[in-house]
């Protein structure tokens, strides 16, 4: 009565998973993988130039050249789409999306080619 959530089953589930140690955690490993790469397809199909140097806009409207490589992001938190790190330009914190190449002016990319934060992805 007091709550009905409480199902006799999550202790059998938890003796299930102690006698069966040949659950499968690579199958979660594979499908971040596999989404990261069907992910980073679309995008090069959008026009982003992912997979390597590319011009980010932080919430201020930074411009600045980053590395973005899927899976393999050690100074930045990833969001998905968009990614936490620090702006060189306005030298702080704050989440950054990929821009479009063919949305930038040449001023702007040439500001971004002036600004890029350091060589570790
Ligand atoms: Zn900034």
């Amino acid at each position: 009565m007091s709550s009905p959530n409480a199902s006799p089953n999550a202790m059998a589930v938890g003796e299930d998973q102690t006698r069966r140690p040949r659950r499968p955690r690579r199958g979660v490993i594979a499908a971040f993988v596999v989404f990261s790469v069907v992910s980073t397809l679309i995008a090069r199909r959008r026009g982003y130039n992912m997979g390597g140097n590319i011009v980010v806009r932080c919430r201020k409207g930074h411009l600045f050249t980053t590395i973005w490589i899927p899976l393999a992001s050690f100074k930045a938190i990833r969001l998905g789409w968009t990614r936490f790190q620090r702006c060189p330009v306005g030298r702080h914190w704050s989440l950054v999306t990929p821009v479009k190449d063919s949305d930038l002016t040449d001023e702007e990319r040439k500001f971004a080619a002036e600004h890029r934060d350091v060589r570790i992805p």
